[in-house]
């Protein structure tokens, strides 16, 4: 593996995905795109490429304000939220009961305090990997109240907030707005608001692009999804895991490994998973002995952090030992991505994230901020070499 070499191809991964190609959401044009580019690059390194698709909708937003007293909101609108105009009365609300009490019909709900402080899972996530009761509550009594539209204060303080909601099955128009500017809404009783949102939706697919070599049985599964949220780049979440990936497969061919080779580029990661669950059906991961996640690596100026799960006290001291000879490494927690699929099922796991990935929500990852300006490179290419080094020594 000439040093060079990797730098450049890294560069030109990162390049196609964060910058030609860009947002590439589950749905959208950008995200078939992404797959086929992947698809590409996994056959030219000699892999045997298969595309695992799935129905996904492919939404747009078209235009959006939320105007209050005549004076515009900051607001993003939640991912699949319907179109909607709309002039009505805000109602503030903070409890279940609140949501039973007052009547929202075609008034404009606020959403606040515990009720907006983390975000609503879709109705088609499986409740057996993660459920709240209580929001999907929630959801279930917004239904029933049948407000016009639906208002999220949000409880961080970036410059924009995320959105609240991302579900393609849910009739209701929604938005999530900043913190400061939200809280007025829910001071003054009786105010009222106009919400217009334009929306496109159309039935479209997503695919998970699946490269295999080698003829064991037994496989060791790399994976990192190429998908991103709606307007963001995605440099670092995560066409830094991509590219470590096609890296990857084209370096770990000629080494003596004795296990086949199972990469998967996810495509949804960042929209509620709906290709990881096919992927374990489809292919049940008996034969894995390893399971190997990439996701926002190469963060400037901060250490890699590894999360491990269900490895041997001895193999871990290996890795450790390893990971010191090619950069700072830092064993930390990370349960948020695709390897979630994998080290429930007592898969030995490995996933890879920079250490303030998380920290960076709403401020890089998940935001128009994150392109490859925020990368380092060279912090990818010590992944590349320590995942590499890694697999060649997995028993
Ligand atoms: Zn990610």
């Amino acid at each position: 593996m000439e040093n060079n070499k990797l730098d450049e191809y890294l560069d030109y991964c990162l390049n196609r995905l964060a910058v030609e190609i860009g947002p590439r959401p589950a749905g959208s044009q950008a995200n078939q795109t992404g797959a086929a580019f992947i698809g590409r690059e996994m056959k030219q390194a000699g892999y045997t490429v298969l595309e695992q698709k799935y129905p996904c909708p492919d939404w747009r937003l078209l235009s959006d304000e939320l105007l209050v007293n005549g004076r515009k909101i900051r607001a993003v609108v939640n991912t699949h939220s319907p179109a909607v105009e709309i002039e009505a009365e805000l109602v503030p609300v903070s409890t279940a009961d609140d949501i039973q009490e007052y009547d929202l019909t075609n008034r404009i709900a606020v959403l606040h305090g515990e009720l907006t402080r983390t975000a609503f899972m879709p109705k088609n996530f499986d409740r057996n990997i993660y459920a709240d009761e209580y929001k999907d509550r929630i959801i279930q009594l917004l239904e029933e109240s049948k407000p016009g539209a639906v208002v999220l204060v949000s409880h961080e303080q970036n410059d924009m907030p995320l959105p609240l909601i991302e579900d393609s099955d849910l009739d209701l128009p929604s938005v999530t707005v900043h913190r400061e500017e939200g809280l007025l809404l829910t001071e003054n009783s009786g105010t009222t608001a106009k919400m217009k949102i334009n929306t496109a939706r159309k039935d479209s697919t997503g695919a998970n692009i699946i490269g295999r070599w080698g003829n064991s049985k037994k496989k060791i599964l790399l994976c990192a999804h190429y998908d991103t949220k709606h307007g963001t780049p995605g440099a670092l979440d995560n066409a830094s895991g991509v590219a470590a990936l096609l890296c990857l497969a084209k370096h770990l061919k000629d080494l003596e490994i004795k296990y086949a080779l199972e990469l998967v580029a996810f495509g949804g990661e960042d929209s509620w998973f709906p290709g990881d669950a096919l992927y374990t059906r489809e292919y049940p991961p008996d034969n894995l002995v390893a399971a190997i996640n990439l996701d926002g690596i190469g963060l400037k100026d901060v250490p890699t952090m590894m999360a491990v799960f269900g490895c041997s006290e001895k193999l871990v001291s290996r890795i450790n030992k390893t990971a010191k000879q090619f950069g700072e490494y830092v064993q930390n927690q990370f349960y948020e991505s695709n390897h979630g699929f994998f080290w429930p099922l007592g898969i030995p796991t490995l996933a890879f994230t920079s250490m303030e990935s998380l920290e960076s929500l709403g401020k890089v990852a998940h935001t128009k901020h994150d392109t490859p300006e925020v990368l380092d490179i060279s912090l990818i290419e010590q992944t590349v070499k320590l995942a590499r080094e890694i697999v060649e020594f997995w028993d």
